[in-house]
């Protein structure tokens, strides 16, 4: 049973070091898996610092591994933690300190790519959207082959209300390697303005809150590391279906040096390519020379906006896909070809 509601000040007894600990259990980084740990809890308690008052809230840690995140979490007084852990080796350092923290931690041996969070806590921390955030909080040090992945699929979520936040806006602050963080954060213009940037600032408040350099995680990365919070913005800046945004922002950004006209006309058909982008981007106001990165939010907007209208009038638009359209015609000169050669054999 979790320490609920029960407030007052929780440290953590003495224990090994996370390097004694990594010893103790052998618990050696797979490189394959992209483990690096890290072992000074002083940055370990910044993080958690930066995530906000975690007084007596309910924390969602992901791929806790030995633990260094996870001690200083316990130790921000915190009314539970559920941490959720793919490899089975981090499992027995893991409950040592569950040992030493009764009743506050939780653990799962499962993948945060399919674990389901929306059931693991109690209904009643579930806050109205408009409401300030629930005291609910994922926090995590991932892979970056897993933290890209899943803060996509956790944009999509908070586009839905579902998942970690059934209970409200939901709170993240997450690792990432240091360039997709300046492309998370980029605004107008940015050197890394991105799909990144468009997707998470559409519907979150994002911040670049600090930088890690890769020489404070064992064994240290080719990388930098940026912390990123996440707040869901209490109106998405973009009130369309994701899947639509996503692919309006996929189209401009596919051609990101030429003006955004080209990759918008990837959105219709080739025979209706140039009256139909021309009139996104007249509708939309949008001057057509300009390049996807100084394109501002409000743009995006706009295109999605108008792009909705077209979808609506055309029902066949959405499904279109050029990609698609390129193979057929592609196979058909194939097709062509062949029966040329099978004429002169
Ligand atoms: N949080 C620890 C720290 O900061 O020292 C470990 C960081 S290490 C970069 C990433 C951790 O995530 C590893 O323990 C790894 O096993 C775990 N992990 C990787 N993919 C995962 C997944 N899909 N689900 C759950 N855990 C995962």
């Amino acid at each position: 049973m979790a320490a609920s509601g029960k407030l007052g000040t929780f440290r953590l007894p003495p224990l090994p070091t996370i390097r004694e600990i990594i010893k103790l259990f052998r618990l050696n980084a797979v490189k394959q898996l992209s483990q690096n740990f890290l072992l000074d809890l002083r940055l370990t308690d910044k993080i958690v610092r930066k995530a906000g008052n975690l007084t007596n809230a309910y924390v969602y840690e992901v791929g806790p591994g030995p633990g260094g995140i996870t001690r200083s979490i316990l130790n921000a007084n915190v009314a539970e933690l559920l941490v959720v852990e793919k490899d089975t080796r981090f499992i027995p350092g893991l409950k040592m300190l569950s040992e030493a923290a009764p009743g506050k931690l939780r653990i799962v041996h499962g993948d945060v790519l399919t674990f389901k969070v929306e059931r693991a806590f109690p209904e009643s921390l579930k806050r109205h959207w408009e409401d300030d955030p629930p005291n609910v909080h994922i926090i995590g040090n991932l892979p970056f082959s897993v933290s890209t992945p899943l803060i996509i699929k956790w944009l999509e979520s908070i586009s839905h209300r579902d998942g970690p936040f059934a209970y409200g806006r939901t709170q993240m602050t997450l690792t990432f390697q240091k360039e997709v963080a300046e492309r998370l954060t980029a605004n107008t213009g940015g050197k890394q303005r991105s799909r990144l940037s468009i997707m998470a600032q559409y519907l979150c408040s994002v911040k670049h809150i600090f930088t890690i350099p890769g020489r404070a995680f064992v064994p240290k990365p080719e990388v930098d590391v940026g912390v990123v919070h996440f707040t869901p913005l209490v109106q998405p800046v973009i009130e369309q279906p994701f899947k639509l945004v996503e692919k309006v922002v996929q189209n401009v950004f596919q051609f990101r040096r030429k003006y955004c006209h080209r990759g918008l006309g990837m959105l219709f058909p080739e025979a209706q390519r140039l009256e139909s982008t021309g009139r996104l981007l007249q509708w939309a106001d949008v001057d057509p020379t300009l390049r996807p990165s100084h394109l501002s939010m409000s743009h995006f907007k706009s295109l999605c906006d108008v792009y909705r209208k077209m979808c609506d009038e055309d029902p066949h638009l959405f499904a279109y896909n050029f990609r698609e359209e390129l193979r057929k015609s592609k196979s058909k000169t194939q097709e062509k070809d062949n029966d040329k050669e099978s004429y002169r054999l």
